[in-house]
């Protein structure tokens, strides 16, 4: 793996789609959620005015944007309300894309989930902090591992359980992944794996980069890359990575400024 500040316009040509994980790429990790009874609490991040200008800029440079996510739809959109008309948005590990208005549904998991959902509702653990809303997949957030919850999955040899530090990620092996939605719309927008750059920092996002030409990424303890990100740098992983394409695709802009302030410098 190499560290992101060796990518060139080079390593770029080829690159028609980029795709971005949310949290702890975009956004800093972690979910606050509280459930009491029937009452959920989620607080929602915003992404920052800076990685807002960046997406424009990257949009700008003629590259098509994607965000890929665990997340629901509602909260996504919530999220990235500024830059709804430059992207499109891949959520809860690939089941559906958000674009232009429009959702695209990936995967069916309603007949693979039925059984399971109401044993994971039983469960009654001091670790479990609440179910995230969601529609296709069950996110369960929870202070540390539930062993009951990992002996229920035991039985349902189809599900995938992932455990990322601060929730379970229930959905269907092979067919409910970041990986299936990243090849979905990388056929809608009719390119190949080779015009993709994917960048991801966790569990989830394994298949994700598998499905990338360029796969980034953002936690090297988790998940491998052809490129790297380092970890607990004073900006998040998206602002280092779009801030190495912007300078190395920028030269054009950067003689046009030149010359602009140039000409300033004659009135
Ligand atoms: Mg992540």
């Amino acid at each position: 793996m190499q560290d992101i500040e060796y990518m060139t316009d080079e390593t770029l040509k080829d690159i028609k789609l980029i795709v971005f994980d949310v949290d702890g790429v975009l956004v800093p990790r972690g979910t606050n959620i509280k459930q009491s009874g029937n009452i959920t609490t989620l607080e929602t991040k915003k992404i920052a005015d800076k990685q807002i200008e960046q997406i424009r800029d990257i949009y700008d440079r003629g590259f098509l944007i994607n965000i890929s996510s665990g997340r629901s739809l509602f909260m996504l959109q919530d999220m990235f309300r500024k830059i709804l008309p430059f992207v499109s948005i891949t959520y809860e590990n690939g089941s559906a894309t958000w674009y232009k208005g429009k959702v695209i549904q990936h995967f069916n998991s309603y007949k693979h989930l039925e059984e399971v959902y109401p044993l994971l509702l039983k469960v009654r653990h001091e670790n479990i902090k609440g179910f995230e809303p969601k529609e296709f997949i069950i996110t369960i957030h929870a202070t540390s591992r539930v062993p009951e919850i990992e002996k229920i999955l035991g039985k349902f040899n189809q599900l995938y359980c992932i455990w990322n530090g601060e929730a379970y990620d229930i959905g269907v092996k092979n067919l409910q992944t970041k990986g299936v939605g990243l090849q979905r719309i990388t056929r809608f927008f009719k390119l190949t794996k080779k015009n993709v750059m994917a960048i991801g920092d966790n569990y989830n996002d394994i298949e994700l980069l598998s499905r990338a030409g360029i796969p980034v990424s953002a936690d090297k303890e988790r998940v491998a890359g052809v490129f790297y990100v380092p970890l607990g740098g004073e900006y998040l992983p998206a602002d280092q990575l779009m801030s190495q394409i912007l300078k190395v695709t920028s030269s054009f802009d950067l003689e046009f400024v030149v010359m602009n302030s140039a000409n300033d410098a004659y009135v």
